[in-house]
């Protein structure tokens, strides 16, 4: 990993408003991210978790501005793009790539897997390789993810789900990308075949110092791969450090209820484990709760918690918290 920062994402506000009846009268805003900070350093894995709905997939989205944020910035390779239009992100639209949850309805079912990768690799409007070269970039990229070069003649259905996840990963980086946004890469995968592709995502970074952000709800899964985890809550960072610091000395009590829910292969380990059940289910973005988001399900909510949101702040070498009882 080296320094410098490729991404930076400040104050990053998505809110989509929702409107009703015939006359279309606005009835409410959905705060799907509401003020989200954080930054990316080059070859570093960087983790987004929390429970569906908490906005990591539209952070994710915002990023690469699939969605035009409502407020905030993105900074990324020192360049404000926030606002740029289709044809300014053109020049960024290789270099920044997402691998899907579901790569199944991201390939057109009607070509080969040869065709797939060829199509990515020849779209780059740079791109001088002649046919042949342009079929042993298609055979090396199957290679690097694995896949045997007698799979290009196979066509999506023709596969199994880890083997089209790979194939979703081959034309992300038939692109030569620098950062890619993986949306819940193994979410839909067996739990055999998850450990491969996030080896496989370990390796690939390795060899060609890739830059991650990694989306996903399985804290089990994010703390396999990633550098640093933030932990978010109904549109907001409530937690963010080292991935190691967040498993070995988690503080915020939503934290503490994710991780108290992950299995522990130990078996004494897991017997002396509290277990902290979160109370009610995640409120509605329509209608976010007061203060802080989390006071409905926090079993320490003061007054303070309902009235005032808290900001995320240091508590130790690279740690923030949001949370009015963290001193
Ligand atoms: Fe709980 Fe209050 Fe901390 Fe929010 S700020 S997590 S409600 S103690």
């Amino acid at each position: 990993m080296k320094n410098n920062t490729l991404l930076e994402v400040n104050d990053l506000k998505m809110h989509f408003p929702i409107f009703k009846g015939a006359f279309g009268m606005k009835a409410g805003v959905v705060k799907a991210v509401d003020g989200v900070s954080f930054s990316v350093r080059e070859g570093e894995t960087f983790g987004l978790v929390g429970e569906s709905g908490c906005g990591k997939t539209t952070v994710g989205r915002s990023i690469l501005r699939i969605y035009k944020p409502t407020a905030g910035t993105v900074i990324y390779n020192g360049e404000d793009i926030t606002s740029y239009t289709e044809k300014e992100m053109s020049k960024y639209r290789r270099e920044m790539q997402m691998i899907f949850q579901d790569p199944y309805s991201s390939l057109d079912p009607r070509q080969s897997v040869g065709s797939i990768v060829r199509e990515a690799i020849t779209t780059d409007k740079n791109c001088k390789l002649s046919l042949s070269e342009v079929d042993a970039k298609v055979d090396e990229l199957l290679q690097l993810v694995e896949l045997d070069a007698s799979m290009k003649d196979r066509y999506p259905h023709e596969m199994s789900g880890g083997q089209r996840q790979r194939l979703g990963i081959a034309r992300a980086l038939a692109c030569n990308p620098k950062l890619i946004v993986c949306d819940e890469p193994v979410s839909a995968l067996d739990v055999s075949i998850q450990a491969q592709i996030i080896n496989l995502f370990i390796r690939l970074q390795k060899k060609l110092g890739l830059t991650y952000v990694f989306v996903a709800h399985d804290l089990a899964v994010v703390r396999h791969i990633s550098d640093r985890i933030a932990v978010m809550y109904l549109g907001n960072v409530v937690e963010i450090t080292e991935a190691t610091e967040l498993y070995d000395n988690p503080l915020h009590p939503y934290t503490k209820a994710l991780l108290s829910a992950v299995p522990v292969t130990d078996y004494d380990v897991e017997k002396k484990r509290e277990r902290i059940t979160l109370q009610g289910e995640v409120p509605s973005p329509i209608n976010a709760p007061s203060g802080c988001p989390f006071h409905p399900r926090c079993i320490y909510a003061t007054e303070e918690c309902k009235q005032k949101k808290p900001e995320l702040a240091q508590h130790g070498d690279n740690h923030f918290v949001a949370c009015h009882i963290i001193k």
